[in-house]
């Protein structure tokens, strides 16, 4: 199993772990921040799209 390092502390950890053994970080390898981060842009993405078309009817 390949080992993977905390985006925090860069410990390594095994991939199945859940909190840093480190740093206590709840979130080692930045999967839920980019989730988070994936979220915004499409969001942002939705508003631009509203925005456009908007525009385009007026
Ligand atoms: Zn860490």
């Amino acid at each position: 199993m390949p080992l993977l390092g905390c985006v925090d502390c860069n410990k390594v950890l095994s991939p199945t772990t859940e909190v840093c053994s480190g740093c206590q970080s709840q979130d080692p390898f930045g999967t839920k921040r980019r989730e988070k981060r994936f979220k915004l842009v499409l969001l942002l993405m939705l508003i631009l799209g509203v925005i456009s078309v908007g525009m385009t009817n007026t």
